[in-house]
């Protein structure tokens, strides 16, 4: 559209010039500007709002922020006398997969030593409702009891939620040399919602990827049932979470 500055229209009106000001209409009224004027304004609206937002991080183009210190797979605490009893609760395993310490899962959050000596621990489980938590926690208070703790204290932390990421490089080895796959690939980012994408699933005893799911639980609520193709086996695989 061709627009003259203060052209009058043919029904006698005024058009706006481009540069965005108004033009006084004859009957005391304001045109508003053309359209293009007004993408140009709200494009100056958006950089605006962008200076003001810019510390927000953002996915696409900045790399990663550092994960926050709660977010560390195992925490192994740097003072020597809850590193001592961190080591202690590091040897309980899983009751259901009992290859796998709580420390290779990533279910041990944190261990404290007070002034008094009493040892507090932290654990998150592997999913809410998880019945092998009980069992973990009972195993927690013994092993430090057995190390000479007297006064133990064991908690459950659920946010952060436990996610497979925790587990460790070696306790993924450890389950596939137990038979159970290991999950793969990571968990989703928590704020994109439930959408996830299963990635097929490899054999633990043949490599195949020519698997498929029997069912979505296993022998756990986090386990799925998969059967190989090729070398016909099932074998349970630990899901992504
Ligand atoms: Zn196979």
């Amino acid at each position: 559209m061709v627009t003259a500055v203060g052209r009058a229209a043919p029904d006698g009106r005024r058009v706006a010039p481009p540069d965005g000001r108004r033009v006084a209409q004859p009957d005391g009224r304001r045109v508003a500007p053309p359209q293009a004027t007004r993408i140009e304004t709200q494009t100056h609206v958006e950089t605006q709002t962008h200076v003001e937002t810019q510390t927000q991080p953002r996915i696409e183009t900045q790399p990663p922020a550092p994960r926050p210190p709660e977010h560390v797979a195992r925490p192994v605490p740097t003072d020597p006398a809850a590193r001592r009893a961190w080591e202690v609760a590091a040897t309980v395993t899983d009751p259901e997969i009992p290859v796998l310490t709580i420390e290779d899962l990533g279910v041990l959050r944190s261990v404290e030593v007070d002034d008094d000596g009493a040892v507090h621990v932290q654990l998150t489980p592997t999913y809410s409702g998880c019945p092998a938590l009980d069992a973990m926690r009972d195993d927690v208070t013994i092993a430090l009891t057995h190390a000479g703790y007297a006064d133990v204290d064991v908690s459950l932390v659920l946010a952060p939620a436990w996610t497979t990421d925790w587990m460790s490089d070696e306790g993924k080895q450890k389950l596939r040399e137990y038979g159970i796959q290991a999950p793969s690939g990571h968990a989703p980012a928590r704020s994109s919602g439930p959408v996830r994408v299963q990635l097929a699933v490899k054999c633990p005893r043949c490599d195949s990827l020519n698997t498929r799911e029997l069912a979505r639980f296993g022998s756990t609520s986090c386990k799925a049932l998969y059967e190989c193709r090729d070398c016909l086996e099932p074998f349970d695989y630990f899901k992504v979470l």
